[in-house]
């Protein structure tokens, strides 16, 4: 079995496959072919992949032949010609986003294979990229929201007099939420968390921080479906609102994660709740790209309102290339390898596998009459 692995396009820095993980599919039986500079931006080089035993070449020479393709970002369906008929097409292809490219992909007689549609289920978890990614978007979350502050974090007892401890309140603890607070009492902030699944609170209360909750009205009881959130009622909304407003007006930093799959992401801070915060706070909306937790976040931007500072964080992952790239490597090694019949020497996807089942994204192609 032949695997190339892309060079992504400009603004993704991140790449599919890492010397480590050539290494242990070539262990598998695998042919490696990696596309010239596909690891520049994570640091890694030509020679490193060589050294682990891949081929390195342009892309039309690393896709000829290829019976699967790695990539972290969807590629121009345009520039996959050559790969064998059935070859599988594996990364985050953004099924929800990218319809097109997905059903062009199908067309060109590729199999789409859609990483971050990976079922929430024990044996998946290795090979789950949304998790990876964002345990690192929620720590850069936080080291970005130290580095715009101007004040310090920890407090600190100096000859010259005390500096108090941040107030810092993550809003959502999911996987980035989880590593939001852990970060930020590394770094000696005082740290606040809240989420709508109660099974959270005690996810809080373990890494040392205060759960802020809504009492009184129903949230999402447990873990919720799938371990996501859905949509709250508009009386635990009033209430949230509410316990918010009390909240942050003492906060120098807050961090919003919150998400709901498939739906904008919930709006959690008001432009007069920002109002009331200390001029110099910064905010950090991990959801802008999924509409914003924050009212005015601009996606890719920072943008400062009545003083604050609000962070529109986009793809956090991006800026720690080499680790973002090592754990989506080893997300897309622990899902071929699990398939990996040792007697056809190649990956084999059954029908009626959970996994398979929910990453198969392409439509059901018309047969020509
Ligand atoms: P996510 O990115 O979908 O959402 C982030 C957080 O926002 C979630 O905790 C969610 O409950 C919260 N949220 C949604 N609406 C909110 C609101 N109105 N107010 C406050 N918070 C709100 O979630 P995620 O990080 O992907 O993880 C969700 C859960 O799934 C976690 O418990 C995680 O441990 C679990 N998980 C399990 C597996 C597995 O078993 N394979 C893999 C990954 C995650």
């Amino acid at each position: 079995m032949k695997i190339a692995v892309l060079r992504e396009a400009a603004g993704e820095t991140r790449v599919a496959a890492v010397p480590e993980t050539v290494r242990k599919f070539i262990a598998l039986g695998a042919e490696m072919a990696v596309e010239s500079g596909a690891g520049e931006k994570a640091g890694v080089s030509d020679s490193d992949y060589k050294a682990a035993g891949a081929t390195v070449a342009g892309r039309a020479a690393a896709l000829k032949g290829a019976d699967a393709i790695l990539c972290v970002t969807g590629p121009d369906p345009v520039t996959l010609k050559g790969a064998a008929k059935g070859a599988l097409l594996v990364g985050a292809l953004d099924p929800g986003r990218r319809a097109d490219d997905i059903a062009a992909y199908a067309q060109t007689g590729l199999e789409p294979l859609a990483m971050e549609k990976m079922p929430r289920i024990t044996r998946a978890q290795s090979m789950d990229i949304l998790s990876s990614q964002s345990n690192l978007a929620g720590y850069k979350a936080v080291v970005d929201a130290a580095s715009i502050y101007g004040r310090a974090f920890p407090m600190m007892m100096t000859a010259a007099g005390t500096v108090s401890a941040a107030r810092l309140f993550v809003m959502g603890v999911g996987v980035a939420g989880l590593q939001a607070i852990a970060t930020g009492r590394r770094l000696g902030a005082q740290v606040s968390a809240t989420d709508v699944r109660s099974a959270t609170r005690e996810q809080i209360l373990s890494l040392g921080a205060k759960p802020i909750f809504v009492e009184g009205v129903a949230g999402i009881e447990g873990e919720g479906q799938g371990g996501y959130a859905s949509e709250t009622s508009p009386e635990y909304r009033q209430a949230q609102a509410e316990l918010v407003s009390s909240h942050i007006a003492k906060q120098d930093i807050v961090i919003t994660t919150a998400l709901i799959p498939g739906r904008p992401a919930p709006r959690l801070i008001s432009d007069a709740q920002l109002a009331t915060m200390r001029p110099g706070s910064v905010v950090v909306d991990l959801a802008a790209e999924a509409g914003g937790n924050v009212e005015g976040a601009a996606p890719g931007r920072s943008v400062v309102r009545h003083g604050v500072t609000v962070v529109g964080a986009v793809q956090l992952a991006r800026t720690l290339p080499a680790d973002s790239s090592a754990l989506f490597a080893r997300n897309l090694y622990n899902f071929l390898a699990a398939f990996w019949d040792q007697e056809a020497g190649k990956v084999v996807l059954p029908d009626d596998d959970e996994i398979v089942k929910a990453i198969r994204v392409a439509p059901a192609l018309t047969e020509p009459a």
